[in-house]
């Protein structure tokens, strides 16, 4: 079953986290767990332990925690850890696999762990679904539920980290929805998979399409980690056009806000381009890009559109892609080509969708 969307205005300037019960200890910092442990009659080194199990032996509930005594476990057998089942799990022949989430009210969020020689990356959702509604990406076609919250993000880190039995290198912010409308979940999950996880925050990307106001307050936050900006086109028209929130944001203004982070955290921005035939993947669209981009410490990242069922557009031919990156390098521009990986099993940047199991 599709779940119906619904995207109130609201919901695009809020920071609302989906209804939760109880707080899960999962997304909890040492000091948060000592508290809990402390309320519960418990000495402090039980949170050292807690914090070990939690993070590191991944834990899916406090009965598994055998160093706590009997009685102690069957009264905080309800205590909800925060974690996520796997729902489905497929694995493309590249080696990426797509993994489908079931939160605890139901909702399915779409993960991805992405390996290579030296690395693992996850690809994390922030939201269930998106608001942002850009014309060719999958998650926007089906709708925004809610924001995830900051256990949920976590929780994703975890799963793939188990289920490659490796320790995961690189998070990027590239899943389900747009990050910088959850700015409170995804700073607190990006803190913890830093402080409690042990992930450093030089190898992990967010990637936003740009909300006015958020980039400075991401900046302020004095974080290390890769702001990626979706750009996608060369002029605030054809933005508009792909990209409608856009309309409220003048290109002006993001780039603006972009050199204040540079300027603020002394990391280079990357700029996401997303190459369709014949509508923003001319010469005459690199040159205008590169103007905007002189002297900005920035690095453009160019994805070839990955297909997806709702509308027409094109990739490009690899003739086309390397004119454009010629146009780009003949002006200085740093630039790379993303070829996304999973393709054939839907797990490529812009194929996540948001759905919701049956019954
Ligand atoms: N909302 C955030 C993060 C999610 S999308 C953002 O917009 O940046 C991650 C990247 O995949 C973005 O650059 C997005 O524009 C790109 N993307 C979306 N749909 C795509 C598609 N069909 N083909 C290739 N890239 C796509």
């Amino acid at each position: 079953m599709t779940v119906t969307p619904t995207t109130p205005e609201s919901a695009i300037l809020t920071d609302a986290a989906g209804p939760v019960s109880q707080t899960p200890l999962l997304g909890q910092s040492l000091e948060a767990l000592t508290e809990w442990v402390r309320s519960q009659n418990q000495p402090t080194f039980r949170a050292k332990q807690l914090h070990d199990w939690l993070y590191y032996k991944g834990i899916h509930s406090l009965a598994e925690v055998t160093v706590f005594s009997k009685a102690w476990r069957e009264q905080i057998a309800d205590v909800p850890v925060g974690r996520a089942q796997i729902h489905h799990r497929s694995e493309a022949p590249d080696g990426t696999v797509k993994y489908l989430l079931k939160l605890a009210d139901g909702h399915i969020i779409e993960t991805v762990g992405m390996p290579s020689p030296r690395r693992l990356t996850v690809c994390v959702s922030s939201q269930v679904g998106c608001p942002m509604a850009c014309d060719f990406c999958a998650t926007g076609k089906g709708g925004f539920l809610r924001n995830l919250a900051t256990h949920e993000i976590v929780d994703q880190v975890l799963t793939v980290q188990e289920d490659f039995d490796q320790r995961v290198s690189h998070i990027v912010f590239m899943g389900m929805g747009e990050p910088l409308l959850n700015s409170d979940n995804v700073v607190a999950a990006i803190r913890c998979l830093n402080q409690d996880v042990g992930i450093s925050q030089r190898t992990i990307t967010l990637s936003t399409v740009g909300i006015p106001g958020r980039i400075r307050r991401l900046a302020a936050e004095q974080l290390q980690v890769t702001l990626a900006v979706s750009l996608h086109a060369s002029n605030q028209a054809l933005r508009t056009k792909l990209i409608p929130s856009a309309q409220a944001y003048p290109l002006e203004g993001l780039l603006e806000e972009c050199r204040d982070y540079v300027k603020q955290t002394g990391r280079r921005v990357s700029f996401e381009y997303i190459l369709l035939a014949e509508l923003n993947d001319t010469p005459e669209h690199a040159l205008e890009l590169a103007r905007h981009l002189r002297g900005f410490q920035s690095h453009v990242n160019l994805i070839p559109y990955n297909p997806i069922s709702e509308v027409d557009y094109q990739r490009p031919s690899e003739s086309r892609i390397r004119a454009f990156v010629k146009a780009l390098e003949d002006q200085h521009i740093a630039v790379s080509v993303r070829y996304s990986r999973g393709l054939e099993k839907d797990a490529a940047c812009g194929q996540l969708r948001a759905s919701k199991v049956a019954g």
